[in-house]
């Protein structure tokens, strides 16, 4: 039998153009730059979905060997309300309404948000940079599109002309014109088309902000489309490969980094070639909220029972361009699921450690050549022996992550092999650790118990209780026959399902941890 795996290029959904690309990286170590939080409340569940999408992406191109570095940017100044270029900025609304300094605002709820995202399990940016620290380069990067002729100086401040941006609005797709005259609300005195944006916020007469700056066009504070720009080319140089964000920013946010960012850069070269978007989580927030009393966050989730990975699993179930509706039920199925594959997964511990296809297909002994990209060999002609079930279920895994990053068949791949009477234990473990690689649900290290902490046996579903039943009443019979090998083995598959067996007089009971 010939065992060739090539494995299979990375395909990623371009917004810029809307279609699927094959992705090629332009240097050995690619950029990836994701858009952040505004720090001026609690990011609430939606707003959790972009990082654990990049999150995704990184792994997946871990897996295929590529290496990364990327920049998350917390934004603790320059974003307005309603995202709008006038008008108070969010963190000075906060901090006059939390009666604290924007300084301790910003840092509050960036922690929450950190903590946040160590709880989903993202692997840390390399750099988390505050556009606040950053507002002089900002002030230098809109000297030279002054210099250049691509803006004009209003009363409100220093506006990007978008008519000079000759692809202005390229990646929402939009009718240029119609951007350009119609769709945007808010009404800026002076402003020569409605499409134009701030690069410099002037403070209004009489009216000082918390946060300011001199600037060659007064005092005030900084655009907040200026801050995306200036820091990724700062700690990722001026092109670099993925451009991430929600799906909200491919129309407005994104468009406008692209028309300054170009404009600034004068190469003719498109600035970032992978402009990736995940959709929208549909809160069902009514009933989360009534119940909880505040914003659904995650912090909440955990409060009513629910394990961060459940959440995790809840979103890895959709596809990140799929609008997923958030509710309990949803919650409910996913915490579910997580406990059983926990569960499964829990006595095949420890999994080997598995971060790249050539890893994955190394460890089931199938040859691996030197650049991993080409894989396999005549493994059988030279007499080795190999889990060909398991190299099926490897092959399964990188097609769906290579397929625009498709986590729902991944998920769907690894519960098939989990079922699987044909694969060997040993090629169980690599699938599991290769899925793992890739989902990010901690399955080499998350306890039954610890997942679901607040179940009484009524939570359980029916065929939850008849199993356990079922055991309990296997490991009865085996204590009668004096099998005390098969009791303990017993024993121990409870524990790992976080049931606890009391012997009694008149037989044994059981409780959930
Ligand atoms: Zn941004």
């Amino acid at each position: 039998m010939l065992a060739r795996v090539t494995g299979h290029q990375l395909r990623l959904f371009n917004s810029l153009g809307r279609r699927i690309e094959n992705f090629a990286p332009s240097a050995d170590v690619v950029g990836l730059y994701s858009c952040g939080p505004t720090v001026y409340s609690y990011q609430h569940l939606g707003n959790m979905r972009p990082y654990v999408f990049a999150d995704t992406l990184r792994r997946a191109l871990r897996w295929k060997g590529v290496p990364v570095r990327q920049v998350v940017n917390i934004t603790d100044v320059g974003h307005a309300v309603a995202d709008s270029d006038t008008g108070e900025d969010k963190l000075e609304v906060a901090a006059a309404k939390e009666r604290r300094s924007v300084e301790e605002i910003a840092e509050f709820y960036t922690q929450d948000w950190l903590q946040a995202l160590a709880a989903l399990n993202v692997q840390p940016a390399d750099v988390y940079p505050r556009a606040s620290t950053y507002v002089d380069q900002m002030i230098e990067f809109a000297k030279v599109l002054e210099d250049k002729g691509y803006t004009y100086q209003l009363p409100s401040g220093l506006y990007f002309d978008t008519s000079k941006s000759p692809g202005y609005g390229t990646l929402a797709m939009m009718d240029i014109a119609g951007q350009r005259e119609g769709t945007r609300v808010e009404i800026v005195e002076g402003r020569k088309h409605k499409s134009d944006f701030a690069l410099w916020r002037a403070e209004e007469p009489g009216v000082r902000r918390i946060m300011r700056w001199n600037s060659p066009w007064g005092w005030g504070a900084p655009g907040w489309h200026l801050e995306c720009s200036v820091m990724s080319m700062t700690l990722l140089g001026n092109h670099f490969d993925i451009h991430t964000g929600g799906i909200d920013h491919r129309e407005l946010h994104h468009v406008n980094e692209i028309a300054q960012s170009e404009a600034y850069l004068e190469d003719g070269r498109p600035w970032v070639p992978y402009w990736l978007h995940n959709e929208f989580i549909l809160l069902d927030a009514q009933k989360i909220a009534k119940s909880a009393g505040h914003t659904v966050r995650l912090a909440v989730l955990v409060e009513m029972g629910y394990h961060p990975m459940a959440y995790r699993l809840f979103l890895l179930g959709g596809h990140y361009r799929s609008q997923l509706d958030f509710t309990t039920a949803a919650m409910d199925a996913a915490q579910v699921t997580l406990r059983r594959l926990v569960t499964r997964v829990a006595p095949l511990r420890p999994l080997p450690q598995v971060e790249t296809l050539a890893a994955a297909v190394s460890l089931l002994g199938i040859p691996v050549d030197a650049t991993g990209a080409a894989i396999g060999g005549d493994a059988a002609a030279r007499g080795a022996a190999y889990d060909q079930t398991a190299l099926a279920y490897i092959e399964a895994i990188d097609a769906a992550i290579a397929n625009d990053l498709a986590t729902p068949k991944l998920l769907a791949t690894l519960q098939d092999a989990l079922r699987d009477p044909d694969i060997t234990p040993d090629g169980l473990k690599v699938v599991v650790a290769a899925a793992d690689a890739l989902l990010g649900l901690r399955l080499s290290e998350l306890k039954p118990a610890e997942v679901d902490q607040r179940r009484t046996p009524d939570d359980l579903a029916p065929e939850e209780r008849e199993e356990i039943e079922r055991l309990i009443a296997e490991r009865t019979q085996a204590r009668m026959e004096k099998n005390w090998a098969r009791a303990d083995e017993i024993r121990a598959e409870l524990d790992a399902l976080g049931v606890e067996v009391t012997d009694t007089a008149s037989g044994p009971t059981w409780q959930l941890r």
